[in-house]
């Protein structure tokens, strides 16, 4: 059960620009938080051609999904980028069955305190407030590299491994595999903004 927020329209406007959109929306945890008004509203005021518009209940489960990608198959070829609204694990997820394209998320996953209840796939979000998935690829760097950087690897990796976990793959070397497949490689020459830890400090006073 997470919480999202809308991201500020000032940062998805730009990457969305003119691009034929097919638009993912989740439904499943807005007995937390989900501003689904809000959402609705901003794909209103798109300008933008859209192919198709789903919204489906819980984004965070990969069969599902993975039911609903299959039946929009010809629809999500027709767009130039899928633009998503869920939480950062149904972005991952999504990200995941849809590796050879541009997903675009349009959500911010929300700090909340305490126990989240239990997951139902591999795919974990921190709730950092400041989702970094369009800038790595749909892999969260928080959540799946074990010193949750930012801006790269450590350089410590083996053959793939993370030299934390050598059970886990190397996040970065992830992300670098991705990108690369989607011929977005530019995206690491940015810098990630550094992490507003204000965001969680917030939501616990
Ligand atoms: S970057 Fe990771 S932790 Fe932050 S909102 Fe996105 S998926 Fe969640
Ligand atoms: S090896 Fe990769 S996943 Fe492990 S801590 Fe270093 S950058 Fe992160």
């Amino acid at each position: 059960m997470l919480a999202v927020q809308l991201k500020p329209e000032d940062e998805v406007l730009p990457r969305i620009f003119r691009k034929r959109l097919f638009i993912f929306e989740c439904l499943g945890c807005q007995e937390v938080y989900f501003p689904r008004q809000e959402v609705e509203k901003f794909i209103e005021s798109l300008e933008n051609e859209i192919t198709a518009k789903v919204a489906i209940d819980y984004l965070c489960n990969r069969d599902f999904v993975r039911e609903y990608v299959k039946a929009y198959s010809s629809q999500i070829k027709q767009a130039e980028l899928i633009l998503v609204f869920s939480c950062g694990v149904g972005a991952q997820v999504l990200c995941s069955l849809l590796e050879d394209r541009i997903v675009y998320t349009g959500c911010n996953t929300l700090y909340l305190n305490g126990f989240q209840g239990l997951s139902v796939q591999n795919f974990d979000c921190r709730q950092c407030g400041q989702c970094y998935l369009n800038l790595t690829g749909g892999i969260c760097p928080l959540a799946n590299c074990a010193k949750g950087l930012l801006n790269g690897p450590c350089g410590g990796a083996k053959d793939g491994k993370c030299e934390a976990n050598p059970e886990a793959d190397c996040a970065w070397e992830l992300i670098y595999k991705r990108l690369k497949r989607l011929g977005k490689l530019d995206l690491l020459r940015k810098s990630l903004s550094v992490r507003d830890y204000s965001l969680i400090m917030k939501s616990e006073t």
